[in-house]
């Protein structure tokens, strides 16, 4: 028999959420145990946390108590998103995290930064790139004129910290993929600059070496990317810092460019 689950997926409203604690009543009433084991594999499950009734003035209709509403991330908010990220376990990522990590900065930025994924400190203190990286990455940011957190939106590939800062897997970008892209559709940023290696991969869909995507003006759904080093790589190979400075400018002459040209549009 298709489960709702299947159907959901079919219908393309996936990954779906479910309000743990009333999954928890119900599994006391009803579900199967393997229901919950399911939910830890990774598998899309359903919420109906901060979803709007399907007859309320945002649309939608009465909800039966006990009964879940389903809310396709790419229809989510920012709290919904928030809520969502934070009791996702849509991959193996959520079993070691103290918290995931969503991101942080201006939410209607220009610039939209994106690394990997967070470390031990971010982890622990709920923001990206919040140790000796996040401080390169602050200074980075200001040698182009750019503050976290004003027009600066920062964000990682995935939102739960690696085991012992590991490469995310491909199976973990790619299920945390619909909040980031959620996250670029609620900021809609003028440029993004994807940080290392991992990061380009997730956003340009191949496994280039970094030296072969820098200094091309890339596109990710329409809006322009380009790609530089990580602030950690670079914290190890410090040469390479006049690299990521020459790839910065890059980015600001990009930004210029696609200033002039909407200026020449209006
Ligand atoms: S890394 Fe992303 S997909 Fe995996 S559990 Fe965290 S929020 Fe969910």
């Amino acid at each position: 028999m298709t489960s709702r689950h299947d159907i959901f997926a079919e219908l393309g409203l996936s990954p779906l959420w479910l309000d743990r604690s009333r999954l928890e009543r119900q599994q006391t009433v009803a579900a199967p145990a393997q229901d919950l084991e399911s939910n830890a594999k990774g598998k899309p499950v359903e919420s109906d946390i901060g979803v709007p009734d399907d007859n309320s003035p945002q649309g939608g209709g009465a909800k039966a108590p006990g009964v879940s509403v389903v809310q396709p991330v790419e229809k989510m908010d920012w709290p919904q998103l928030r809520q969502a990220v934070a009791e996702c376990t849509a991959c193996v990522l959520y079993k070691k995290r103290r918290q995931a990590v969503l991101g942080v900065g201006d939410e209607q930025a220009d610039w939209l930064i994106i690394g990997e994924g967070p470390g031990a400190e971010e982890d622990a203190r709920g923001e990206p790139f919040v140790g000796q990286a996040g401080k390169l990455l602050d200074n980075m940011l200001s040698a182009i004129g750019l503050a976290r957190g004003s027009n600066v939106y920062i964000a990682n590939v995935v939102k739960c910290r690696p085991p012992g800062n590991r490469t995310p897997s491909l199976e973990e970008a790619e299920a945390c993929a619909a909040y980031l892209d959620r996250q670029i559709d609620l900021i809609q940023p003028r440029l993004i600059v994807a940080l290392g290696k991992v990061a380009a991969r997730r956003m340009l869909g191949r496994d280039a070496t970094l030296a072969s995507l820098r200094k091309t003006l890339h596109d990710y759904r329409g809006i322009p990317l380009v790609v530089t080093y990580h602030p950690a790589y670079l914290l190890r190979n410090l040469p390479d810092k006049a690299k990521a400075w020459e790839d910065l400018c890059f980015a600001v002459d990009s930004m210029s460019g696609l200033a002039g040209a909407q200026d020449a549009q209006q």
